[in-house]
């Protein structure tokens, strides 16, 4: 199939940095974009930067000019683009009477208008390759695939993260939306919704008791996931094992949403 390449937006830390490592590790050529540069430029180093294996784009995805930058940067380095892990996201306290426009402006931009910009572009390129290529529409099931980072906060939600609920529903649509549009090409568009990961998100909850036994109380695995457990669906979505999964929300929620009552 020769090299693969794939974009993991928010690369550079928490759930996107353990996608990208996985991505490396199942051969794709790694492209990090990311605002954090020490992080990302730091991963991408340990990921081969220098044997042209990985590289990081500094990228703010709610800026459509620095979206267009970093398909411009992915083409330049690796000529092509086949897996987009859409994953960039960021959270706001808030509920409905005391969140701030700002802050609601700032959430949505991200992990909405974010998310939106560059599963477009990153959608016109795959797009402009299966034309270009010719290629027969099984080869290319096989290959592209878009992956946006949902929660299961897409489904059930928290009062004081008005914001951050509300961009995590419109993903789950947007994927379905996506993936019915993409479907002739062959491109396969899918979502997962993770549960509580351990990531800075929740440093907070790691050092206070009554946060953690409170995640725990909704949490049927009685554990905090690993970001590595997010990225091995990831690694799946993104290869011919899941030819046939499209539009679609996996949820890695430790059981989670399966829960009608309060573990003691
Ligand atoms: P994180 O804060 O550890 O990492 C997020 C990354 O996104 C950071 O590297 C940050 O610099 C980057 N980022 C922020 N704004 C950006 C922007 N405008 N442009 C480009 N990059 C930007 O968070 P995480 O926990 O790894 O979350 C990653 C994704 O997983 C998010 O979409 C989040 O909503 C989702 N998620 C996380 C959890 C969890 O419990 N950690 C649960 C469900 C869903």
């Amino acid at each position: 199939m020769g090299d693969r390449v794939a974009i993991v937006t928010g690369g550079a830390n928490g759930i996107g940095k353990a996608c990208a490592r996985r991505l490396s590790e199942d051969g794709f050529n790694v492209v990090i974009a990311d605002i954090d540069q020490d992080a990302g430029a730091a991963l991408a180093d340990e990921l081969g930067a220098d044997k042209n294996k990985a590289l990081f784009v500094s990228c703010n995805v709610s800026d459509r000019l620095s979206v267009n930058n970093l398909l411009a940067e992915t083409r330049s380095a690796f000529d092509r683009l086949d897996v987009l892990v859409n994953n960039a996201g960021i959270v706001a306290k808030g509920d409905i009477l005391d969140l701030s426009e700002t802050d609601f402006d700032k959430v949505i931009g991200v992990n909405l208008r974010g998310a939106f910009l560059v599963a477009r572009e990153a959608a016109r390129q795959m797009v402009d390759q299966i034309d270009e290529a010719g290629e027969r529409a099984e080869d290319v099931r096989r290959r592209y695939a878009i992956i946006n980072m949902s929660s299961v906060n897409g489904v059930v939600a928290i009062p004081d993260q008005l914001a951050y609920c509300t961009t995590k529903g419109a993903i789950n649509q947007m994927t379905k939306s996506m993936a019915l549009s993409l479907a002739k090409y062959g491109i396969r568009v899918n979502a997962i919704a993770p549960g509580s990961i351990n990531t800075d998100v929740l440093k907070s909850v790691n050092d206070n008791p009554e946060a953690m036994a409170k995640i725990m109380s909704r949490t049927p695995l009685q554990r905090i996931g690993d970001p590595d457990e997010v990225a091995s669906v990831a690694s799946f979505l993104a290869s011919k094992d899941a030819s046939y999964i499209t539009g679609t929300t996996l949820y890695a929620d430790g059981g989670c949403l399966a829960l009608n009552y309060t573990m003691s």
